[in-house]
């Protein structure tokens, strides 16, 4: 998962709020299954959950992700 970290620089990125921390992130969508999140120094600073490879998100964003998709608002491919 910390290898596609590589590509968030490409396009495709929606800016995200998490529901729980309010930390901003970018986050694109590669598939269903698939999201790449793309976290600030400032976003996980804020996040109050352990972030780290096996925590590639905290649960809020996660939920915000999958309200967002759901929502129209994060376009899956
Ligand atoms: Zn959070």
């Amino acid at each position: 998962m910390l290898s596609e970290r590589q590509e968030y620089l490409e396009g495709g990125l929606s800016e995200l709020a998490c529901e729980r921390c309010a930390a901003l992130v970018r986050v694109r969508k590669s598939s269903l299954e698939q999201t790449s999140v793309q976290w600030t120094t400032a976003a996980a600073g804020q996040c109050d959950t352990d972030l780290g490879a096996l925590v590639p998100t905290c649960p809020g964003l996660q939920a915000s992700i999958e309200r967002a998709v759901l929502a129209g608002r994060l376009e899956v491919p």
